[in-house]
């Protein structure tokens, strides 16, 4: 500022008049203190801009000697710094501060106006896949794509945040009914299907889950809200991925029980409270015993009997599954030698492995050492992995199947119909089973499409030379159709439920299950 423009001026031409009555207030604090300091914006009259200005008042006999000092640059730099603290730095978007910024202050207006927002909490389905078998730059690109997919979605007003990762959140304002939000979250979700990768195998478009609070209806302060739309967007996830869910007050009492569940399976390894079951896979035409699948089961002292269906997927959600999965595997090792030194005749027993603990060598390692340990050979044990696992793309996935079958293990598919695999994938994979999933086999009796599609399913088998087991068999009229088809063998209820281990020791007799029928007499 030139001293020219000062000198001489009355306070009240530089200053706003907001500003005229702060300054007067902050001298005054100055005489009466003796000192103070503060910054200012100061209206520059000879060039009609605002400057900023740091202003010292220290109190001399009567009067106030006033310092200034152009701070202006200083000041812009530090809105520079300020935003870019705010803004993502890959997709330019809002980033997690400003949100925890700028979300109390629109709580405090739409509560003043009386009006709802929305927050979607959207999470990216399959960007690990693309990081990984794409690589990083890739996935940066894609990152940027899915951002502007977004952005060019929603209205002007709205807000499109990058969270961090693949996750993303979005706030609609001046919601003027809640089920809006949904409409919107159908539009992002369609928004991101032209966002694609190129593949070999075609191109992977994008998929999200999508998570949805309402203020106020859903939450009403920040974190409740943001923690609300994260619980639906896990339950989105949960159903299925690639869709949305508005949150829900049961979804809170289902998350707190997930976390006293897995905090209770935090103990279910050292405590003792798991144990196998074994259920018998019979030859289809012979009656006899093939072998067994062990069945996970969870005894817990005050809730009782937990299925697998419940806490297999916890065990995965956290790296519990190693753990459990390490105990299945040994655990299995013990029987099987217990039974051999116990001079039985010996039959394989399958063990299932999520795909998740096929991540790390850790799996193949320890039943590796527990195999050697026992003198268990690798006939006498065999792998369950589900579609999905076998054909997918993780590369590590992938380097670990061919370890483990490089053991000698035999490698079955479990619910088999549900992926997606090719004939070529089958091969190259070098299948020894294929179990066919257990909606089809009980679609059998109906003469439908499950008909059709287990045939199907048995000539694949028959042609690739790989072995067909039909699941969840629990009718004679079921038992007859897969024999008729050729199925190699059968498991499920109709045969027998699955049993503790001393129980199924007592099968290894040679028994027959049910009476054998001659290939001439199943056709017929
Ligand atoms: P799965 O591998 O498909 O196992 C077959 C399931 O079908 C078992 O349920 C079995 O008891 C049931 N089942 C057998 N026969 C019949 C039948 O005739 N009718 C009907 N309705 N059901 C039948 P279970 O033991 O509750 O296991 C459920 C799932 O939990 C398994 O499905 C498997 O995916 C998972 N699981 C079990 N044990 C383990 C384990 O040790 N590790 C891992 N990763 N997953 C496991
Ligand atoms: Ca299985
Ligand atoms: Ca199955």
């Amino acid at each position: 500022m030139i001293r020219d423009e000062i000198i001489g001026v009355p306070l009240s031409q530089i200053l706003s008049e907001k500003n005229f009555e702060m300054t007067r207030m902050f001298l005054m604090t100055a005489m009466r203190q003796g000192f103070a300091e503060k910054e200012v914006l100061l209206f520059r009259k000879g060039l009609g801009v605002k400057r900023w200005y740091n202003c010292r008042v220290i109190r001399a006999e009567l009067g106030l000697a006033v310092t200034l000092r152009d701070i202006d640059d200083i000041k812009q730099k530090e809105g520079q710094l300020q935003a870019l603290a705010l803004t993502d730095a890959l997709t330019g978007l809002p980033n997690r501060h400003w949100v925890n910024q700028q979300l109390p202050e629109l709580i405090q207006n739409s509560s003043n106006a009386g009006k709802s927002f929305a927050v979607l909490f959207i999470d990216l389905d399959n960007f690990k896949n693309i990081n990984d078998s794409h690589g990083h730059h890739a996935g940066d690109i894609y990152l940027r794509d899915v951002a502007s997919a977004l952005r060019r979605s929603v209205r002007q007003s709205d807000h499109v945040v990058r969270l961090g990762g693949d996750e993303f959140m979005v706030l609609v304002q001046d919601l003027p009914y809640a089920e809006l939000a949904s409409q919107v979250a159908e539009d992002l979700l369609s928004a991101m299907r032209t966002v694609s990768i190129d593949d070999a195998g075609g191109g992977i478009r994008a998929r999200a889950s999508i998570g949805i609070a309402v203020f106020p209806d859903d939450a009403n302060t920040s974190e409740a809200l943001i923690q609300a739309a994260d619980i639906a967007m896990y339950e989105a996830k949960r159903d299925g991925k690639d869709r949305w869910m508005r949150y829900t007050t049961q979804m809170q009492t289902y998350l707190s029980e997930k976390v006293s569940l897995q905090a209770a399976l935090e103990h279910a390894v050292p405590d003792n409270q798991l144990k196998i079951y074994l259920q018998p896979r019979v030859h289809a035409m012979s009656g006899h015993l093939a072998g067994f699948e062990a069945l996970l089961r969870w005894q817990h002292p005050e809730l009782g009997l937990i299925s697998p269906e419940r806490f297999i997927p916890l065990a995965e959600e956290s790296n519990l599954i190693i753990d459990v999965g390490n105990w299945v595997a040994a655990r299995t090792c013990e029987l099987i030698a217990q039974w051999r030194d116990e001079g039985k005749t010996l039959y394989p027993i399958s063990v299932n492995v999520s795909a998740r603990k096929l991540k790390t060598p850790e799996f193949r390692a320890s039943l590796n050492a527990k195999m050697r340990e026992l003198g268990i050979l690798s006939s006498q044990i065999a792998i369950e992995l589900t579609e999905s696992t076998m054909v997918g793309e993780d590369k590590q996935v992938q380097q670990e199947l061919r370890m483990l079958e490089s053991m000698g293990l035999k490698l079955m598919i479990d619910d088999f119909g549900t992926g997606y695999s090719s004939l070529a994938q089958l091969q190259r994979m070098r299948v020894d089973v294929l179990k066919i999933d257990q909606g089809f086999v009980q679609n059998l009796s109906s003469g439908s499409q499950g008909r059709v599609l287990c045939e199907a399913m048995v000539q694949i088998g028959r042609t690739l030379g790989i072995s067909v087991v039909a699941e969840g068999v629990e009718t004679q009229e079921q038992l007859q159709l897969l024999q008729a088809m050729g199925c190699d063998e059968v498991q499920g209820f109709l045969i027998a439920r699955p049993m503790p281990a001393e129980q199924a020791v007592r099968l290894l007799d040679g028994r027959k299950f049910f009476e054998a029928v001659t290939a001439g007499r199943a056709a017929a």
